[in-house]
């Protein structure tokens, strides 16, 4: 994941304390620029980074003779007067595979440096595929991009976003509840079968960093992210723009908050969680369906006039917002994001939602706090994940080859 304040340690700035280590961080500081903000001048380089035109211009030389951006060929008004100077974009023909796998079965992308979906692709299955199985199902799908990522592509690696438990570093899948999967060593054996770098990931972590460089939160240094899918409600924090991760990397499992001491029983044991009470799977009986999209429940959202769909959702925003108020007094964010099915709560329950976040937090009446609906939509589970593997990448681009 690309945190967006990478510290630097203090031991290997000493170790390197030469113009190669203060190079790579620079290049690292440019590329990631024209990545997460698009195509811009040298110009706006140069002001955007802090260093000087010289530099700018041997740093971005370099990274074009590493393949990694090129003259997009149009001319980037600078804003100053004089001649407009030609506009340097990332190279999208450098691309990460991306995977989502869910309890409908799984969905891969190819993803170009600079956030594009170049193409997905998806297997659907009528149970949860067991982790050797969605291996396989993986694999498949990769096969079949082959030809075209051979003939087009360079392919840095390939980034997972599992809705579970995912240990830091060796990227094992602890617990995903709702695959069936427990103690997996999906990672590794995906890298084996791809023969790809393979990184994985939290759903919801990977979400809010996709969200922070690419959409409705972009920019922000403090978030509270937190997504519903059929598989449960996920969170993502940023703090001081960070990802928080926690000891082994589990932090963040908003689902799990208590709402409702009455409720009903969680698989993880307890009474009332956030996600077992405020589902999407207990409102779509009301709406006589077994499965739904998001477009599809905005629209079915949009015109309920059945009192037991209004008191369903009512009881359920209700739940919501006292989940949001504890999230917004435990982290103070500047803005939260809800994401999937909690998204189209917000669209048909602002005002409520809003005052969740606004006024009833302690101190509340005049705070700031954003509230936004997650912009990305379908195609964040396929950027955040790519985000993943374009990491090493960003942070070390002269190790590209
Ligand atoms: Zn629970």
């Amino acid at each position: 994941m690309t945190d967006l304040a990478t510290p630097v340690n203090p031991a290997a700035v000493e170790a390197h304390s030469s113009n190669d280590f203060i190079r790579r961080r620079n290049l690292s500081a440019v590329l990631t620029s024209l990545h997460h903000g698009g195509p811009r001048s040298r110009a706006d380089l140069v002001n955007e980074t802090g260093l000087n035109r010289s530099t700018v211009t041997v740093l971005v030389a370099e990274l074009m003779e590493l393949g990694l951006v090129r003259d997009s060929g149009t001319r980037a008004a600078t804003g100053r007067a004089g001649r407009p100077s030609s506009s340097i974009e990332v190279d999208p023909t450098v691309a990460a595979i991306a995977v989502y796998p869910d309890i409908e079965g799984v969905t891969v992308g190819l993803v170009g440096l600079g956030g594009e979906v170049l193409s997905r692709i998806r297997f659907d299955s009528a149970s949860p595929l067991p982790a050797k199985k969605m291996v396989k199902a993986v694999s498949s799908l990769v096969d079949g991009m082959r030809a075209d990522i051979e003939r087009h592509y360079r392919v840095v690696g390939v980034g997972v976003a599992v809705p579970g438990l995912v240990r830091a570093g060796d990227g094992r899948v602890l617990l995903a509840p709702h695959l069936n999967w427990r103690n997996e060593p999906f990672t590794e054996t995906l890298r084996q079968a791809l023969g790809y770098p393979v990184i994985t990931g939290n759903e919801s972590s990977i979400g809010a960093m996709g969200e922070v460089v690419f959409g409705a939160a972009r920019g922000a240094r403090n978030l509270v992210y937190v997504n519903g899918t059929s598989a449960g409600v996920g969170g993502g924090i940023v703090i001081d723009g960070a990802l928080l991760h926690g000891t082994e990397g589990y932090a963040g499992e908003l689902g799990h908050t208590l709402v409702n001491s009455s409720g009903r029983r969680c698989y993880c044991g307890r009474t009332g969680c956030l996600e077992i009470e405020v589902s999407q799977s207990r409102l779509l009986p009301l709406l006589g369906r077994t499965r739904i999209d998001e477009d599809e429940l905005d629209v079915e959202l949009g015109v309920a006039r059945d009192p037991a769909v209004l008191a369903e959702v009512s009881r359920q925003v209700e739940l919501l917002s006292e989940a949001l108020t504890d999230f917004v007094n435990l982290f103070n964010p500047e803005i939260v994001v809800l994401a999937g099915y909690l998204g189209a709560l917000l669209s048909v329950s602002r005002e409520r939602l809003t005052e969740a976040v606004r006024i009833r937090p302690l101190g509340g009446a005049g705070r700031a706090v954003r509230l936004e609906r997650a912009s990305l939509r379908s195609r964040l589970m396929l950027v955040g994940p790519a985000e993943l593997a374009f990491g090493p990448v960003l942070r070390d681009p002269a190790n590209f080859s």
